[in-house]
């Protein structure tokens, strides 16, 4: 075999040189093999004689955007001591994994674009010429260890509790909720669980370390009993936070509510196209002053005409002043607002608006609680957004293993080490022709 130099140092691969690269079916295809020509037995010692080779293929990282497959013309050793145990045996390269279909820098490139670019397994698979399952397996080989690093947890001072939906309900089983765990310091997702309860909660907490759990000062929830409960009986020197995007949450599900119910009785009928009501039902939950000035009128037109009794503006009002609550700027104002929020739930006469506000009365010192900490579940929103995008990615995971490894490559906080970049303009290279 005649070495081809260029060749070799676009492979780049410590000890193998390239023989001979030709293109077929739009994949490169390099017959490698090592430089080491004298190889000594592992047992005695003595020089080896060569018995032959075997070729085994490889891929490798794709070359200029076409995948890449090594044909290794793998030498096969003899030891010349007849009565060594040695007997023969075949060379081994560090980058080449026996029996692996990739080699480790392939896989590693591969967990790379999946986990932490997001890309698909589908798409990282046909770049690199392999398989879906090749590729997954070299996402797991690779990616699992960094998702079971301790150090990826780091020392959170809070701790933020989600759920999240994991699978759609369809005919074989129901809706499928997941609980998230988040460090809302470095806006990193620590870990899903499958379920929605204390119990997954409680558990999540006991498989922590002592020192860790003793780091959380604050956890924010949405307003969830057992979540609540679970976080009271593991992490019982901490604040536990109910922040704004939970508790408008709850304002915009009452708005809800109202809309549909009132529709139902004035119109005899679910809310349709050209309902008054129902053509404002996304407007209902836009932030007051955010509305533009036309909407605003367009609002107020929309609910004279199909809100008789004002039981749809009650609701309104009631998540505005409730929102008014979390934008006080000194506790005692919150309080007060918070008194103004009841009052007028109470007197509203609108069963929706009195469960709104007897469910924050039953929150009241975590509603408060925001504004002793001033921590929300802000990075966790962002973090759901990721959800959602790797979710979108994955076509809706069907294996949680495979779910929870991606989010938490993607989003977990895991280290990357990637290859440096080189500069494009720098120094020029003497090219020898
Ligand atoms: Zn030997």
């Amino acid at each position: 075999m005649h070495g081809s130099d260029g060749a070799t140092a676009l492979l780049d691969l410590n000890g193998l040189r390239v023989g001979a690269h030709e293109l077929v079916d739009d994949e490169w295809w390099l017959l490698v093999e090592t430089t080491a020509d004298v190889v000594g037995c592992s047992r005695c010692g003595a020089r080896a004689v060569g018995h032959g080779r075997r070729r085994v293929q490889v891929r490798d990282v794709p070359i200029a955007g076409r995948p890449v497959r090594l044909v290794w013309s793998k030498r096969l050793w003899r030891c010349p001591d007849r009565d060594c145990a040695s007997g023969t045996w075949s060379e081994t390269h560090p980058a080449i994994a026996p029996r692996s279909s990739l080699t480790l820098r392939a896989k590693e490139m591969i967990c790379r674009r999946v986990g932490r670019d997001g890309a698909s397994v589908a798409q990282v698979a046909v770049e690199f010429g392999v398989g879906w399952h090749a590729a997954m397996s070299a996402v797991t080989e690779i990616g699992q260890p960094l998702v079971d690093d301790p150090a990826r947890l780091g020392a959170p001072s809070a701790l933020g509790l989600d759920e999240t939906s994991y699978l759609r309900a369809n005919a074989t089983h129901p809706r499928v909720m997941v609980t998230g765990f988040a460090d809302l310091d470095r806006h990193v997702l620590l870990d899903v669980e499958p379920g929605r309860s204390g119990g997954v909660v409680r558990d999540w907490l006991d498989h922590r370390e002592t020192e860790w759990l003793a780091s959380i000062e604050v956890a924010v929830v949405d307003p969830f009993r057992g979540y609540a409960n679970a976080l009271v009986d593991r992490l019982p020197d901490a604040t536990i936070v109910v922040d704004h995007f939970h508790a408008v949450r709850l304002g915009d599900q009452a708005i809800d509510d109202v809309r549909r119910r009132v529709q139902q009785q004035t119109l005899g009928h679910r809310g349709r196209a050209h309902d008054p009501l129902y053509r404002i039902r996304k407007l209902l939950l836009v932030a007051h002053e955010r509305l533009t000035e036309p909407q605003q009128e367009r609002l107020i037109r929309l609910i004279g005409l199909g809100d008789r009794d004002g039981e749809v503006a009650a609701a309104y009002l009631a998540k505005e002043l409730l929102r008014e609550v979390y934008a006080a700027r000194r506790l005692s104002w919150a309080r007060a607002r918070l008194r103004r929020f009841y009052r007028h739930c109470d007197r509203s006469g609108v069963p929706e608006c009195r469960r709104l506000a007897k469910t924050i009365r039953a929150w009241e010192d975590e509603v408060l609680a925001f504004h002793a900490t001033g921590r929300s579940n802000g990075p966790t929103e962002g973090i759901n957004l990721l959800i959602k995008k790797i979710k979108r990615v994955g076509h809706g995971f069907r294996n949680f293993i495979n779910y929870r490894l991606r989010l938490l490559l993607h989003c977990g906080g895991v280290e990357w080490q990637t290859p440096a970049t080189t500069r494009v303009r720098g120094r020029q290279p003497r090219f020898a022709a």
